[in-house]
């Protein structure tokens, strides 16, 4: 239930869920996750949040509806939102309402509509087909640039009738997927490229909590290259609702590849140090899973051979949501999600310290495996997990327009 005491004036946001609704089972769990997410973004900030015939209903002081609309577009779980107008169940009052949410989007031009309506108050005189047809004649003849298109409107004006009416157009695009932390909570192996922040949010997205993991090579890599992934992970932390970065230093670990192995295993052995270090760091912080930014095929250490070797030391889940993604869509997810310019960056990850000339692309398996073993990498690995650096990245806020 809408709780009586908050002000008629208040922004009401009606929000859509996303696939929670697939959840018979557990559906109450989601939901609650999901409620429980909001609430934490919008921490310090009186709101009111209740659902009700699978949508939530989110009530907030009009002077914070910026920061409402922001969380609403980052937050994991949220298929769509709309800023609700809340009347009296007569017909004007609905028509008002209806008129003054689709009057904006008409001084861009001529527009197709339809309306949608929901009657779960079966003592409304109209039933919604009733509702529609009233409305929709009326707009109609108020509007001149209007006209109905009931297959493909590039409108919907939502009117539902309930304890009042509500009528809203569903602008706002929500993440969708999952409530984070539905999935449990995995290490996601953050690199300063543009791969691997897109990875952490299809993952997020997909209901999984995330720590960051980083490798660094001071002094071989710089203090802004680590600053690049603290930017990334913050940008990562608006959809996670706040991440933790662990950073390693891996400079003793590559000076030992560089000394000990043959120069075109380079890349790999780092990579399945890499793997190894994230296997225990996730061990340690109790996560299920590791997410890397790794497609078949993009770099020699990602062909099918290579990353059977290196996802060989590790015996947690392994995700690589972008194994089978093109680099162009790969750019174009990183764009939309904010993550591009700071990606592009040019700063050194530690990957590109020692590369060889001509990387194996193809390990053998069972005698890369073996040669790898008897070099001990474990106890050099082990080290570095002991000067473990972990900063806490806040959700940060930044308003999508000027408030
Ligand atoms: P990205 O893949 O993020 O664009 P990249 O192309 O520099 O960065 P790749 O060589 O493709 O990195 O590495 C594959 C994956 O290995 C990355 O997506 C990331 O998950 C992990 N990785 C690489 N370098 C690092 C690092 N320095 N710290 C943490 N993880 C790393
Ligand atoms: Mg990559």
């Amino acid at each position: 239930m809408i709780a009586p005491h908050v002000s008629d004036t208040d922004a009401l946001y009606l929000i859509k869920v996303g696939e929670i609704h697939l959840k018979d089972g557990n559906r109450t769990e989601f939901d609650d996750r999901l409620k429980y997410d909001i609430k934490h973004r919008l921490a310090g900030i009186k709101t009111e949040l209740s659902s009700r015939e699978g949508r939530f209903y989110l009530r907030i002081d009009e002077k914070e509806s910026t920061r409402a609309e922001y969380v609403l577009s980052h937050t994991p779980g949220v298929n769509g939102w709309a800023r609700a107008h809340r009347v009296r169940k007569d017909i004007e009052s609905i028509e008002e309402a209806a008129a003054t949410v689709i009057s904006p989007y008409l001084e861009a031009g001529p527009q197709s509509f339809k309306i949608e309506a929901r009657r779960s108050d079966k003592g409304f005189p109209l039933d919604s087909y009733g509702v529609a047809r009233e409305i929709g004649g009326r707009l109609l003849r108020r509007f001149p640039g209007l006209s109905v298109d009931v297959h493909t409107p590039a409108l919907v004006v939502n009117i539902e009738i309930r304890e009042k009416a509500y009528v809203f157009i569903l602008g706002g695009s929500g993440v969708r997927g999952l409530p984070v932390g539905s999935g449990g909570r995995g290490l996601l192996l953050l690199s300063g490229g543009i791969d691997s922040p897109v990875a952490g949010f299809r993952m997020l997205s997909r209901g999984l909590a995330l720590e960051s993991l980083h490798f660094h090579s001071y002094p071989y890599t710089s203090r802004e290259a680590w600053e690049k992934v603290r930017d990334l992970a913050s940008a990562l932390a608006c959809y996670a609702g706040g991440m933790l970065l662990h950073t390693l230093s891996f400079t003793e670990v590559q000076l030992k590849i560089q000394k000990d192995a043959r120069e075109e295993y380079a890349t790999l052995y780092l990579r399945a140090c890499m793997m190894m270090a994230a296997d225990m760091v996730a061990k340690k912080l109790k996560l299920n899973s590791i997410v890397t930014g790794e497609s078949l095929g993009q770099v020699a250490s990602q062909t099918a051979e290579n990353m059977r070797f290196t996802g060989s030391f590790t015996d947690m889940a392994l995700l690589r949501p972008l194994v089978g993604t093109d680099k162009e869509d790969i750019m174009r997810q990183a764009r939309t999600i904010g993550t591009y310019d700071l990606s592009i960056q040019p700063y050194d990850d530690c990957c590109v310290l020692f590369t060889p000339k001509h990387p194996v692309l193809k390990a053998a398996y069972e005698k890369s495996r073996e040669e790898f073993l008897a070099m001990g990498f474990e106890k050099s690995v082990a080290e570095t997990i002991d000067s473990m650096n972990t900063v806490r990245l806040p959700c940060a806020f930044t308003p999508l327009r000027e408030p």
